[in-house]
């Protein structure tokens, strides 16, 4: 699974990562059966493979409190609705 770095914030109260922007380092996995990794040897456009990605999280700040979508939902449940 390649791994692409990614650069946000990440928000303690509520544990979300908001990405800010993606950096273009990517880790390639190697494998060929990853349609990310430049060892995918297939070159049917319709092979099997699937193309596994993940976020390498780089933290930019860290914040104690929620993030603004969780504090409005957290508010709107307490208004009941
Ligand atoms: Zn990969
Ligand atoms: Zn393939
Ligand atoms: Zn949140």
């Amino acid at each position: 699974m390649c791994r692409y770095e990614v650069y946000g914030d990440l928000y303690q109260g509520c544990g979300c990562f908001k990405k800010s922007y993606y950096s273009g380092e990517r880790t390639d996995c190697g494998k060929a059966d990853c349609r990310n990794s430049e060892k995918h040897t297939h070159r049917a456009p319709l092979c099997p493979c699937g193309a596994y990605a993940q976020d390498e999280k780089r933290i930019m700040n860290l914040f104690r409190f929620a993030c603004d979508d969780c504090k409005r939902d957290e508010f709107q449940r307490r208004v009941g609705r």
